[in-house]
């Protein structure tokens, strides 16, 4: 298929139309209208093949977390997303992979009232590259910085599944036969489920809204994203071992090691990870369970520097890795 008809193809599957959008895809660039007096919220995510996902990725799985991980980056602001644009590597012009992309990209997008504005479109090794843009009320985006001594340490969402979906996977063999892996064993597909289809806690960004000191989402692991936090805020952090999400097909599938290695280290979550002053605790916490998000409070801010993970005796737990971290020697 040539670029032109490719560009079609993606321009007649991705023609959902918001009112503020006044030039969409077909033009030199997009023109959008911004709501008078709400801030601009923007990010950009890229997804490499062999880096950020397996390469028998089912196509309709990219399209869906490609916008993912870059929503929960717009939920870990307190954002409200609006509009996308999407930038393809393609090592050749399938229109069957564009469409099961496209078909996983718009479902999460017309779900959550996201317009595709524009993209780009280019040859070469697999890899997508989404830019979202959200609103925001003036002044109210949840930063890293802002944690104080004595803040609790609120996850939203749930840690290591995604981690041990791609254990699942990796111990199936070779990664092409990964349907075989995963089907008829249902803890297994939650887990690889997990992986794939991401749900960006946005819901949760906004309740935490003007109440949250500071949020980041969690995708290179907890130990990682929250010592981004801490080291923002200029401050450490204490974590209880038994206050951590242990998620039961964790639990039945690996022993308790890689367990809490998924856990603290493990990538993919896109869940989020916030501060919250003593004084809001429990009505952040009313909040969010009465919305059903799923909601652990796991440690407190100290003044200092660093992460100390404690065990149920009181004693320092020593993780086997913090992370996962891209250009590492
Ligand atoms: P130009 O050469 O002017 O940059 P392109 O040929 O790259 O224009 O793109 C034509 C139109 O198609 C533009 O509106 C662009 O935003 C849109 N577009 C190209 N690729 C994509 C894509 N992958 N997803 C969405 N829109 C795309
Ligand atoms: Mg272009």
């Amino acid at each position: 298929m040539a670029e032109f008809d490719l560009l079609a193809l993606i321009h007649e599957l991705g023609g959902n139309q918001r009112s503020d959008v006044l030039l969409g895809i077909g033009d030199d660039a997009a023109v959008l209208r911004i709501t008078e007096g709400m801030d601009l919220v923007t990010c950009v995510d890229t997804l490499v093949a062999g880096v950020h996902f397996l390469p028998a990725t089912p196509a309709w799985d990219l399209g869906w977390k490609s916008l993912a991980v870059n929503l929960s980056d717009l939920a870990a602001m307190g954002a409200r997303p609006n509009w996308a644009q999407l930038a393809l590597t393609l090592p050749n012009s399938e229109p069957a992979f564009v469409r099961d992309f496209m078909q996983g990209f718009l479902a999460l997008a017309q779900r959550e009232g996201v317009a595709l504005v524009g993209g780009d479109t280019t040859c070469g090794g697999l890899a997508i590259s989404v830019t979202a843009y959200g609103l925001i009320p003036p002044g109210q985006a949840l930063q890293r910085d802002g944690a104080q001594p004595g803040d609790h340490i609120l996850v939203c969402g749930v840690l290591g599944e995604a981690a041990g979906g791609l254990a699942c996977l990796q111990a199936g063999g070779r990664s092409t036969e990964w349907s075989e892996v995963v089907l008829a064993k249902p803890r297994q597909e939650r887990l690889v489920q997990r992986l794939q289809h991401p749900e960006p806690m946005l819901a949760a960004g906004l309740l935490l809204r003007g109440r949250a000191s500071a949020c980041i989402d969690v995708s290179d692991g907890l130990l990682s994203d929250l010592g981004h936090l801490c080291t923002a805020s200029g401050v450490a952090a204490e974590l209880w071992l038994d206050s951590l999400p242990h998620s039961e097909d964790l639990c039945a599938l690996f022993n308790a090691e890689q367990v809490l290695d998924f856990i603290l280290a493990g990538g993919d979550d896109y869940a989020l990870c916030c501060t919250v002053p003593e004084a809001l605790l429990v009505a952040v916490q009313d909040d969010l369970a009465k919305r059903e998000i799923e909601t652990h409070a796991i440690g407190r801010v100290v003044a200092g520097r660093g992460i100390n993970v404690f065990d149920s005796t009181g004693h320092t737990f020593q993780p086997r890795r913090r992370g996962y971290e891209h250009f590492r020697t």
